[in-house]
């Protein structure tokens, strides 16, 4: 088997020679469903005076993908905090503004700069008449399987021809390319290694 990665923009494309698509599809399907990604969770809404209610405020900031570091931060459900939340499995974020006109993603503030929207030009709301919003917001790691706004690409397959197949990523930025694709392989040889304990 010979694996070989090529990228252009957000779309990265990584090739398999000599493998069993089954195989290049388990890794397809970790990717969807098991990389771990930042994304906000909980929101608590101080003051909201743009025309959107509430919970579509919430739901809105919930998709705004995040850049993701996943050497210092934990699972939630799996931190030495016990699932309470610490500074291991979360980061706040703070958007506060009256300013007329559109909100955008670039508002919000993270307490670790290493977590911060991917795109600072995604619009969240419109202000009228320096009616403000203010909101603070907790992003955590989650996995695509629970929500897909934890998944870090869209991913599918493309048969070349009997001998190569591609795995071709839109990726959303939280993550890499290589650190999206080598995250998805620790996934699986754990989950092997697990089986095996179990044997
Ligand atoms: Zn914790």
């Amino acid at each position: 088997m010979a694996v070989s990665l090529q990228k252009q923009d957000n779309e990265a494309i990584i090739s398999f020679t000599k493998t069993k698509n089954e195989i290049v599809n388990s890794v397809r399907r970790t990717i969807i469903d098991n990389v771990l990604t930042f994304a906000i969770e909980d929101v608590e809404i101080i003051k909201n005076e743009t025309p959107l209610y509430d919970e579509t405020l919430a739901h809105r900031l919930g998709l705004i993908p995040l850049k993701t570091n996943l050497k210092d931060y934990n699972l939630k459900s799996k931190c030495s905090c016990g699932g309470v939340g610490c500074a291991l499995c979360e980061v706040t974020f703070t958007l506060q503004t009256d300013d007329n006109g559109y909100v955008y993603s670039k508002e919000l503030k993270s307490d670790d700069p290493q977590i911060c929207v991917v795109d600072e030009q995604v619009p969240i709301t419109k202000i009228f008449g320096n009616k403000g919003v203010h909101i603070k917001a907790k992003a955590i790691l989650g996995e695509g399987r629970e929500h897909a706004k934890w998944s870090p690409a869209h991913a599918y397959l493309k048969e070349n021809d009997s001998n190569s197949i591609d795995l071709v990523l839109e990726l959303h930025g939280q993550l890499s390319a290589e650190e999206t694709f080598n995250s998805a392989l620790d996934i699986l040889i754990s989950k092997i290694e697990e089986v095996e304990e179990q044997l």
